[in-house]
């Protein structure tokens, strides 16, 4: 996921809707080192690449590759300025996925979190990497925000979605874990668990700003299918 770098507080649609988003192209700066220092770019499944719209698989071996998978994950990520890569993005049909919310320093949180019970400050949840993601939404607000995605570059629109999760999921190391989000992490998550399903932020966007970039998102299909003929 790629994302607005600011937040607009404004209210917009009924009550349980608001809209925080703000800026074009909202990408939060990555920090420059990489987690891994041998971490590969790999590259990134535009729209129209069938991978994109499968289910993934359950991660079930937590082994150096899942690791190795991760830190490649993230260093690409990082690149491209997002926010979140899910497998499927990467060409793998995985039940996985990396988020890295970290903020220029000094910069407020855009959420709050806890880890398996516990308050923590929302740097040390990062970079989250996720297998066998499980989302419960929880009873909240939804809010409405531009959401940008690395398979659908340059193209944005309002998404609404709801304000807080709990996710469950297991670690590199396979541990099982508990975190309860709200904000911008909760949205993250959000959209990244549904690229896990083959869902693609354009199934949720606002049908009027899904009209306005329709035309661009076909085309990115053309592109993307025309190209991978070519390999073939
Ligand atoms: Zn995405």
């Amino acid at each position: 996921m790629s994302h607005r770098s600011e937040i607009r507080a404004t209210r917009r649609h009924t009550l349980s809707r608001s809209t925080r988003s703000g800026l074009k192209n909202f990408c939060l700066l990555a920090p420059a080192a990489p987690l891994f220092s041998a971490a590969m770019l790999l590259p990134i499944c535009k729209f129209g690449t069938p991978v994109l719209r499968q289910k993934g698989e359950p991660v079930t071996t937590f082994d150096p590759a899942l690791s190795e998978l991760a830190a490649n994950m993230l260093e690409t990520m990082r690149a491209a300025h997002g926010i979140g890569l899910a497998a499927q993005q990467v060409g793998k049909a995985l039940q996985f996925f990396v988020i890295d919310l970290t903020g220029k320093p000094g910069s407020p949180p855009e959420f709050s979190a806890t880890l398996d019970g516990k308050s923590v400050l929302p740097d040390l949840l990062m970079p989250l990497a996720a297998a066998n993601p499980e989302v419960e939404i929880l009873p909240d607000d939804e809010w409405l925000y531009e959401e940008g995605c690395l398979s659908f570059p340059g193209l944005t629109g309002d998404v609404a979605r709801c304000e807080k999760v709990r996710l469950r999921y297991h670690d590199l190391k396979g541990e099982r874990h508990e975190i309860v989000c709200d904000g911008l992490f909760a949205r993250c998550i959000q959209h990244e668990f549904d690229h896990c399903q083959g869902v693609l932020f354009i199934d949720r966007m606002e049908k009027p700003d899904l009209m306005k970039i329709q035309t661009k998102v076909k085309q990115l299909k053309r592109e993307t299918q025309a190209r991978l003929r070519e390999l073939t």
